[in-house]
């Protein structure tokens, strides 16, 4: 079956119990054996329920992986990830990284005793030559948030294959509809469900797929050991949120080319990054490994802070907020929300410059979304 049918259906057959068509959302912490040992599967709601192994499956399906794993938040799912990893084991990760997992990295994990090595993700060779031979991982992300950087999954597979450590992609920005890393070569999927999969800013959640058994073993068993798995009603919202993401992205898509045309021929903006713009440097891999560009786009004032804003402030349509992938548009100041915690010099030295945006686009109508630009734009040079 094609991706949109099977965002709506996979994983979800009616209820056996009602015949529910719609998976109900199963609000028990525990369940009724006929006699000791004697159940449906199901024994704590910590270890399995029906609603997240829903769930489960269908995320799977998606991402074209066998396996699939459900948790309380993305920086939950990066966690069991990272706990098949023992000290003296070595991470190769990109240096343009979601900044909760450089903080897990640096903060969490190099303090016990695992080291990681920052490398540029547009070149596979600085993959190569941070190879060693305790290297256990390698971790990226394509596109980047917020310079849409693209890295080579594919190329960096080999490498990590050749070197006998596993390769996992944060798919967040662009989700299985337009980036299948595990058909590039990738062992492990992570997302944030928070963003484009659930898609209506409500609910926060995360995700593993894998087709690698025994990852998968390792992981769930981490999942059950701690814990961190998301309610019913979580797991519910965001299942709710797959059955349109085949319609959401195409229109998140159409909106964002245009508004990354429209701020490209602006007088007012010096620079637009966006991986569907010919003049974007790799747009000619984004073509290769992607079947769209994805909603986000992020462009440069000039007129530093001040101008960025006083732009925030005038927008009326787009909300000045963190996170992305919902249907509302949002507008983010990375320099001091997302990024805030980056060092100045660092941030620099990655082209967060002081007058960066980044955009969220959402599926509104988007001559409003262009509207809402331009009269910002306008009161920010007032
Ligand atoms: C938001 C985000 C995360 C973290 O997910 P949470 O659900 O906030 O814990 C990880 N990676 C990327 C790319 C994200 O955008």
């Amino acid at each position: 079956m094609k991706f949109a049918t099977r965002a709506i259906h996979a994983g979800q057959d009616a209820d056996p119990a009602t015949g529910a068509t719609i998976v109900p959302i199963y609000q028990t912490a525990t369940y009724t054996q006929e006699e000791i040992g004697e159940h449906q599967g199901y024994e704590y709601s910590r270890t399995g329920n029906p609603t997240r192994a829903a769930l489960e499956r269908c995320l799977a399906s998606l991402e074209e992986g066998a396996l699939g794993l459900a948790f309380a938040s993305g920086s939950a799912a990066t966690v069991a990830v990272l706990s098949v990893l023992k000290p003296g084991d070595h991470i190769v990760a990109m240096d343009d990284l979601y900044g909760g997992t450089y903080r897990l990295l640096s903060q969490v994990y190099a303090p016990l005793g695992i080291d990681v090595t920052y490398v540029d993700g547009r070149q596979v060779e600085a993959f190569s030559q941070a190879m060693r031979p305790e290297t256990r991982l390698v971790w990226l992300e394509t596109p980047t948030n917020p310079m849409l950087r693209l890295v080579d999954i594919a190329a960096v597979a080999e490498v990590a294959r050749s070197q006998g450590a596993l390769l996992a992609v944060d798919n967040t920005f662009a989700t299985p509809y337009l980036q299948k890393p595990l058909i590039l070569g990738a062992d492990v999927v992570v997302h944030s469900t928070t963003k484009y999969l659930g898609g209506h800013s409500d609910v926060v959640g995360g995700a593993t797929v894998t087709s690698d058994p025994e990852l998968h073993r390792a992981m769930a068993f981490y999942q059950n050991a701690a814990g961190a798995v998301p309610g019913p009603f979580d797991a519910w919202l965001v299942m709710r949120g797959l059955k349109t993401l085949a319609v959401r992205m195409r229109q998140h898509e159409a909106n964002t080319r245009h508004v990354a045309e429209y701020l490209a021929g602006h007088p007012r903006v010096r620079q637009v990054y966006y991986p569907g713009l010919d003049s974007h440097p790799q747009h000619e891999l984004a073509q290769r490994q992607m079947e769209g560009f994805g909603g986000m786009v992020s462009f440069e004032l000039p007129g530093g802070r001040a101008e960025a804003n006083a732009f925030a402030m005038a927008l009326r349509v787009f909300s000045l907020a963190e996170s992305l992938g919902g249907v509302e548009s949002l507008a983010c100041y990375p320099p001091e929300m997302t990024h805030g915690s980056i060092p100045r010099e660092e941030r620099l030295a990655r082209g967060i410059t002081d007058g960066l945006m980044r955009l969220s686009v959402g599926i509104e109508d988007v001559e409003d979304l262009v509207e809402d630009l331009e009269q910002a734009l306008a009161a920010a040079q007032r």
